[in-house]
């Protein structure tokens, strides 16, 4: 039974009730975490206020840093009992999980080092005047984590929370808690001091809820479906608490004929497969320049026939999906394409080994996609490429921009000037030029525009979210 993690100590919540942890290989309940409720939050949010008035005010941006510093080598020494825990929790083969633990220590490292290094201005102002801008923690953050990368999310939030100066309290997705209950104990390990990093299991509607509606929480950031992210920001709104929004995407990857296809095939392919298609900026869509339309599809369609899904420790290209709701989900969308006469180019194989209780979802290669059909309009979260053809660049950009989401494009071309060009078109938080990063590296901001949120994680730029800015202007003649 896994219990919460608040100001440094192990406790059950107090409802008494718990919830059970399943491995999506299998089917099978492995495990058990608390059923939160309101209380527990305020049990949390009251510990990280204490935390951030009393021995986190007296920690300088130095030694936030080191503290930072050494959890990320905490997390390596435990990188492989991590990338166990979210292996079965989530399904992940065991090359992606080891990745994200890897991920997870990096952002600690990235944000240890900005922590004695994010500062303010000063500002020319009247004759007799000094002005200067002061970068101030919110206080107490919440995170609202989704099940899909729990490592990497709580990484790239909290670790830019704890370096702007503020404590959290997290709450993460049901389907995936047990690497950052682990995590956080970590924490204490190397000195965070209590109230720093509080885990609050439970449900979204209770748990989550109470989190973005406690007063005591300053700043919330929110990663998941943009539905929630719809109540998350109205629950903030009534007490006009800041927030930022990591939702979903509905990513193209645009490939024109000039582009290097033997470079572009591999990465199209990864960035979709990649954790089974459960990612937020999976290039769920590659619109193919016409002349090369048919030979690029036969060549992504042999690619797709190779892939072999199977239970996470067989480590194959794909994982099981999260769990059955996940997988009946990806195939009601595929149900819709074949009965409305989508054309599938080629699909993966789910392997003999892969147990019938699991949640197998071979990879799906569709073709001639409208643009309006749900399969090219709505996030899948599933391992489905969307294939469709495109004249020129005005139309690649019409596409590209036709859905309601905006966070990750890929341009293939070899044409330089063409490379900006759409880059400047594309409505997207991030545009990668003949490579994908599926979210990008730890340095690289990321957000979204339109469905897809605002505000952004990552990099730098995280840190003005995660602070507030105070303007200091005094006369001294
Ligand atoms: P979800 O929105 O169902 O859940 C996300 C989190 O919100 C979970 O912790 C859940 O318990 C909680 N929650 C649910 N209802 C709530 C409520 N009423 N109040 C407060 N919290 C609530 O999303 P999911 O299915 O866990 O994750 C998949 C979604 O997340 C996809 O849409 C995906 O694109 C998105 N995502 C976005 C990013 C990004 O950085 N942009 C990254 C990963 C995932």
């Amino acid at each position: 039974m896994q219990l919460n993690f608040i100001s440094n100590q192990s406790v059950a919540s107090q409802s008494g009730q718990s919830l059970p942890v399943m491995d999506p290989s299998d089917g099978q309940i492995f495990d058990h975490i608390q059923r939160s409720n309101a209380q527990d939050i305020d049990h949390a949010v009251q510990a990280a206020r204490q935390c951030f008035q009393g021995p986190w005010a007296l920690i300088n941006a130095a030694e936030r840093g080191r503290l930072l510093m050494q959890l990320s080598a905490k997390v390596l020494e435990h990188a492989e009992e991590l990338s166990a825990l979210e292996q079965r929790d989530c399904g992940k083969p065991t090359q992606q999980a080891r990745a994200d633990a890897r991920a997870l220590a990096r952002y600690f490292e990235f944000y240890a080092g900005a922590c004695d290094k994010f500062h303010g201005q000063t500002i020319p102002y009247q004759n007799g005047y000094s002005v200067l801008t002061w970068r101030e923690p919110h206080g107490v953050t919440g995170h609202i984590i989704p099940w899909n990368y729990p490592m990497q999310i709580f990484g790239r939030s909290v670790g830019g929370a704890l370096a702007a100066g503020n404590v959290c309290v997290v709450k993460p997705a049901e389907d995936a808690c047990l690497s950052l209950i682990r995590v956080a104990q970590l924490a204490a390990e190397v000195g965070f001091p209590a109230g720093a990093i509080n885990i609050v299991t439970g449900l979204g509607h209770e748990v989550g809820d109470a989190l973005a509606r406690h007063p005591g929480v300053d700043h919330i950031s929110f990663t998941g479906s943009p539905t929630v992210g719809t109540l998350i920001q109205q629950v903030a709104a009534e007490r006009h608490c800041p927030v930022t929004l990591e939702l979903g995407g509905k990513s193209p990857q645009i490939i024109f004929a000039d582009a290097d296809l033997d470079a572009a095939i591999p990465v199209v392919i990864n960035a979709i497969v990649q954790n089974s298609g459960q990612t937020c900026s999976a290039g769920s869509r590659v619109l193919i320049e016409r002349a090369i339309y048919e030979p690029l599809l036969e060549r992504l369609g042999q690619a797709f026939s190779k892939l072999r899904v199977g239970p996470a420790a067989m480590d194959l290209s794909l994982g099981p999906l999260i769990r059955a709701s996940q997988k009946q989900r990806v195939e009601g969308f595929l149900a819709q394409a074949k009965a409305d006469g989508i054309a599938t180019v080629a699909r993966g194989v789910v392997v003999d080994q892969a147990p019938a209780s699991g949640f197998y979802q071979a990879p799906v290669l569709l073709r001639d996609v409208p643009v309006d059909h749900r399969v090219a309009q709505e996030e899948v979260f599933g391992p489905v490429l969307s294939a469709m053809c495109f004249e020129g660049e005005d139309q690649a950009a019409s596409l590209a921009n036709a859905t309601e989401f905006g966070l990750v494009a890929g341009v293939w071309t070899r044409d330089g000037a063409r490379q900006f060009r759409m880059a400047r078109r594309l409505r997207s938080g991030q545009v990668f030029i003949n490579n994908y990063g599926a979210g990008g590296g730890v340095e690289l901001p990321f957000g979204g525009v339109k469905s897809s949120g605002y505000g952004r994680e990552k990099g730098l730029e995280a840190l003005l979210g995660f602070t507030t800015l105070k303007t200091v202007a005094i006369l001294h003649g």
